[in-house]
């Protein structure tokens, strides 16, 4: 089965190889088509996206992606925005569970968010009005919201999950959140089998910190999304760790929360965790559940030895110690 690899900037090249790697121990098949993007070719090429890159998502419609850097200057606001956008990826997902014996706050972290992809402050329709007042108009759709509400709710469904939880600030932005909040209750009357609660974000971001276990599946708009999910990967032991799935109608990127770590790239100390579990999201989607689990697992019992942290989690394994380890153990299995 052949998917997109987007090798990316900075720490990508060697996350993206860390991640492929141990794919491949579980024989799933995957032939890695690997094309590049953002900073490193624009460099070469004068070009962001070149035509082979969206040539072959459009082939595959599957694609595993390392971060990537946006230069200034370049006519792009960001280069990740804009492939969320050509492609309709409007459904950010993010899982956030605690793994092995990493030090956390909490025991127990099991969350899922679904973040609005589209639209929000993120549409980019900014004007200047003078040099002394700049506005950004926020933009919520019914359909939109709609998709993406009901993507959470059958989500819920499909895992057992307990509760869905809509964030809004309905309470002050009445039109444009108190729309997503309607269409949010209209979407959980469809599904009475899933406790259906509403919390303001100001209130969410301390909910999160002091009792994550009582969310599950977390439904919100773009921004509210971006801000919860740094704070929710925080609960677990930070970015190095958190995954990410960018769905659409037609294709679907996967890729890590965080960036590129310019400030470590190129020295064999990246965590690639979050990359791979994005592979993992990827595998589920491909239908290869078993692959997936069977790296979860070995995750565990890799992340049960502080031996095999990486820096960002105050050990000193580097990506290629922690990549072997993770091999070795799908071999045990
Ligand atoms: P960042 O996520 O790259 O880094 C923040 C901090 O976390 C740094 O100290 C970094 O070393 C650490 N970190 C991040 N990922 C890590 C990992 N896998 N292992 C170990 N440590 C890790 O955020 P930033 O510094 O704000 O952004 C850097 C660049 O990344 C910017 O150019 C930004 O535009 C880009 N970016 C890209 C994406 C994407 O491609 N989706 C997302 C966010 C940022």
């Amino acid at each position: 089965m052949k998917v997109t690899m987007i090798l990316g900037d900075g720490i990508g090249p060697e996350i993206s190889q860390s991640a492929m790697d141990i794919i491949d121990a579980t024989d799933a098949g995957i032939e890695w088509e690997i094309v590049n993007a953002g900073e490193g070719v624009y460099e070469e090429t004068g070009e962001l996206i070149p035509d082979s890159v969206y040539e072959s998502l459009e082939r595959n419609k599957v694609a595993l992606k390392a971060p990537l850097t946006t230069p200034i200057g370049t006519g792009f606001r960001s280069v990740n925005v804009a492939l969320r956008k050509k492609y309709d990826l409007y459904a950010n997902i993010r899982p956030v569970k605690k793994i092995g014996k990493i030090d956390s706050l909490f025991d127990d972290i099991d969350l899922v968010l679904f973040r609005e992809n589209t639209e929000d402050l993120y549409a980019g329709v900014e004007k200047k009005i003078s040099d002394d007042e700049m506005h950004s108009i926020k933009i919520i759709t019914r359909p939109a919201s709609e998709r993406i509400c009901r993507q959470a709710f059958e989500f819920a469904k499909e895992n057992d999950r307990k509760n869905v939880t809509v964030v809004t600030k309905a309470n002050i932005m009445k039109l444009t959140d108190g729309l997503f909040l309607e269409v949010a209750r209209e979407v959980a009357a469809e599904y009475p089998e899933i406790e259906f609660k509403e919390v303001l974000v100001d209130n969410m971001a301390m909910q999160l910190v002091i009792y994550p276990n009582q969310y599950d599946v977390i439904v919100t708009e773009n921004l509210y999304g971006d801000i919860l999910s740094d704070l929710m990967a925080g609960l677990i032991g930070g970015l190095g760790l958190v995954p990410g799935a960018n769905i659409g109608k037609d294709m679907a990127i996967f890729e890590a929360v965080h960036g590129t770590a310019p400030d470590i790239a190129g020295q064999d100390k990246a965590n690639p965790t979050a990359l791979l579990l994005s592979g993992c999201l990827m595998l589920d989607h491909l239908n290869k559940r078993e692959e997936a689990d069977r790296i979860r697992q070995a995750l565990e019992v890799v992340y049960s030895n502080p031996q095999n942290f990486t820096g960002d989690l105050g050990g000193n394994a580097s990506t290629s110690e922690f990549t072997q380890a993770v091999i070795a153990q799908l071999k045990n299995n």
